[in-house]
C-alpha cells in the first residue's frame, strides 16, 4: 500500500478518534492533542497546546491529578480507565475515563504521556440510574423488613423463599424454620396451583388475590388474617415468585363478634323493660287505672334509664372521655346512703362500720362513686336467689379507705374472676337466667380506677362474694370546693 495514504489514514483516525488522545510531557504540558479532544473543549488547538493537561480538567479533577493521579503514574508507569471531567468551554463539564501511559527515554527517565480519553457521558446516565434502582430496591426492602404485616415470597409452586421480620411475630416462626418450606403449612386453606394456575394447570400471572382466611401459627393455633397473594412473572414469561402480604384480622374480627353480641344482648335487655311497659298499658287501657301497672312501667323505665345510661358511660369510658367532678366527702355517710336506698327497696341490707360519721374522707365524684356502690349492691341483691342477705361494711387505715359489699349468694368460680371486670362479661349458665349486659362491674373498675383507686373480688361458688373498693383518703378538709374536672 502506498505510503503516504497509509499515513494519512493512521493521522485521520488518531485526529477524530471516537475517543480522545493527548501526548504529554512528564509535568503536564501538552505536546499534541487531537482533535477529538479540541472538539470536546471547545478552544482552539493553539491555546490547548499551550497549557497542561490538569488545565483540562475542572478543579475538583486538577487537584486530583496532581496529588493522586501524577504520583501513581510515576510510581506505575501507568494507571487506567480513572474518571475526570473535562471542563468545557460555556458547556456542561464532559465526563471521561482516562487510561494512561508513561514512556521513558533511553536512560529511562520520564519523558512523554500518552493519555487516551474516553465519553463517559453514557456510563455516568447509566451508572446513575442503576444508584437510583438500587436506592429504590433498598427502600422497598426497609418498608418490607419494617412493616407489620407478615411478607412471604415463595416459589411459584409455593415453597419459601422470603420472610420478613411481621411473619416471624404474626406466625412465631423464625425464618431458618421456614424457607424452602410449603406456604400451606401457614395459609393450610390457599391452594397455589388453582389461585394461580389456568384450566389446563399452568401457572400463569393473575391480578392480586385477595382472600379472608385462617393462618396457623407455630404452636398449632389459628388466626383469622386477610392474604393479598400476587404472582409475579419472571424472564421467561412464567410465573417466577408469589408474594404474601398477610395482615392479622384477629382484632378486627373479635370486634365485630363483639359488636354484634353487644348488639343482641343489648335490644334483648331493651326490650324486657319496654315488653312490660307495654303490656301494662294496654291492661290499663282496657281494664282501667291500677296502681301496680303503673308501678310496673315505672320500674321498668327506670330499668331502661339505667341501662342507657350504663351504655353511654361505657361508651364515654371507652373514648377515654369520662369526666369526673371531685368533692372532699365522708366515705361512710356515702355508702351508708347506697345501702339505705336499697333497705327502702325492701332488701335485706346490713351496714357495719367501725368509723364515725366524718372520718374516712375521701376526693370523690360522689355521682360516679353512688353508681359504684349501686353496681355493686345491685349485683349483691341480683346474684343472691331467694332471699338476698347483704352486708356494706367501711373500714379504713391512714391512707386507704375500704368499703366491702359482702353477698351469700351464689358466688363466682375461681377461673372466671379475673374476668368478671371485662366489658360485656357475663358468667354461665346465670347469664342467661338473670337480666344483665356485663357492663356493670367494667363501669365500676374504671370509676374507681380513675379516682386512684382499686377493686378486687373474693368469692366461693355457693358461699357468696366480696367485693372490696380501696380509694386513698384525702388529706383536705370535708366539703371543699369542688375540683376542676379531671379526666380518665
Ligand atoms: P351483669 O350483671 O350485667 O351481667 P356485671 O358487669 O355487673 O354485669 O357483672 C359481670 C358478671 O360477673 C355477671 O354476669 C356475673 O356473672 C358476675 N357477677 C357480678 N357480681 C356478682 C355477684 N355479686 N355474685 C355472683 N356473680 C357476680
Amino acid at each position: 500500500m502506498d505510503e503516504h495514504v497509509l499515513d494519512r489514514s493512521m493521522w485521520e483516525l488518531f485526529e477524530h478518534a471516537p475517543c480522545g488522545y493527548v501526548l504529554m510531557l512528564p509535568n503536564g504540558k501538552i505536546t499534541r492533542i487531537n482533535q477529538t479532544v479540541v472538539d470536546w473543549i471547545g478552544r482552539s488547538r493553539e491555546h490547548l497546546l499551550e497549557g497542561r493537561f490538569q488545565d483540562l480538567l475542572t478543579i475538583a479533577g486538577k487537584i486530583f491529578y496532581e496529588n493522586q493521579f501524577a504520583p501513581l503514574l510515576r510510581l506505575q508507569g501507568s494507571a487506567h480507565g480513572v474518571a475526570f471531567d473535562l471542563a468545557r468551554e460555556g458547556r456542561e463539564p464532559l465526563p471521561v475515563l482516562v487510561s494512561s501511559v508513561q514512556n521513558l527515554d533511553d536512560q529511562g527517565a520520564p519523558a512523554l504521556i500518552a493519555s487516551v480519553l474516553i465519553d463517559a457521558t453514557d456510563r455516568r446516565a447509566y451508572e446513575r440510574e442503576l444508584l437510583h434502582r438500587r436506592l429504590q430496591v433498598e427502600q422497598l426492602a426497609a418498608i418490607v423488613t419494617a412493616s407489620s404485616d407478615a411478607i412471604v415470597t415463595t416459589t411459584a409452586h409455593g415453597s419459601i423463599l422470603t420472610w420478613n421480620a411481621g411473619a416471624a411475630r404474626l406466625f412465631g416462626r423464625t425464618t431458618p424454620d421456614v424457607v424452602g418450606r410449603d406456604v400451606s403449612e401457614i395459609l393450610p386453606s390457599l391452594d397455589v396451583r388453582s389461585t394461580f394456575a389456568n384450566p389446563g394447570g399452568q401457572l400463569i400471572t393473575a391480578s392480586a388475590v385477595h382472600l379472608e382466611t385462617v393462618a396457623s401459627r407455630a404452636d398449632q393455633s389459628q388466626i383469622d388474617v386477610s392474604v393479598d397473594a400476587t404472582a409475579h412473572l419472571g424472564p421467561l414469561g412464567d410465573v417466577a415468585t408469589i408474594s404474601f402480604v398477610v395482615r392479622d384480622m384477629s382484632e378486627q374480627r373479635a370486634i365485630e363478634r363483639l359488636q354484634q353480641e353487644f348488639l343482641a344482648m343489648t335490644s334483648h335487655e331493651l326490650r324486657n323493660p319496654l315488653a312490660v311497659i307495654k303490656a301494662r298499658a294496654q291492661l290499663m287501657r282496657r281494664r282501667g287505672y291500677s296502681e301496680s301497672a303503673v308501678d310496673a312501667i315505672l320500674s321498668s323505665a327506670e330499668d331502661l334509664d339505667r341501662l342507657i345510661n350504663d351504655l353511654m358511660l361505657a361508651s364515654q369510658i371507652q373514648a377515654e372521655r369520662l369526666t369526673l367532678y371531685t368533692t372532699v366527702s365522708d366515705l361512710v355517710a356515702e355508702a351508708r346512703a347506697a345501702a339505705e336506698e336499697f333497705a327502702d327497696r325492701g332488701f335485706a341490707i346490713r351496714f357495719e362500720t367501725a368509723a364515725v360519721e366524718g372520718s374516712v374522707r375521701v376526693e370523690v365524684d360522689r355521682a360516679r362513686m353512688h353508681q359504684v356502690f349501686a353496681n355493686l349492691l345491685t349485683n349483691a341483691v341480683k346474684y343472691s336467689g331467694e332471699c338476698p342477705d347483704v352486708i356494706v361494711r367501711v373500714g379504713h387505715d391512714d391512707h386507704e379507705a375500704r368499703v366491702e359489699v359482702i353477698d351469700h349468694g351464689i358466688g363466682i368460680a375461681p377461673e372466671i374472676q379475673p374476668y368478671v371486670f371485662d366489658r360485656f362479661f357475663r358468667a354461665e349458665p346465670t347469664a342467661s337466667r338473670i337480666q344483665g349486659v356485663g357492663l356493670g362491674l367494667f363501669i365500676t373498675r374504671r370509676i374507681v380506677e380513675a379516682h386512684g383507686g382499686s377493686i378486687s373480688v373474693a368469692s366461693e361458688p355457693g358461699q357468696g362474694s366480696t367485693f372490696t373498693v380501696r380509694l386513698p383518703c384525702a388529706t383536705e378538709r370535708l366539703g371543699a370546693a369542688p375540683e376542676p374536672a379531671t379526666r380518665l
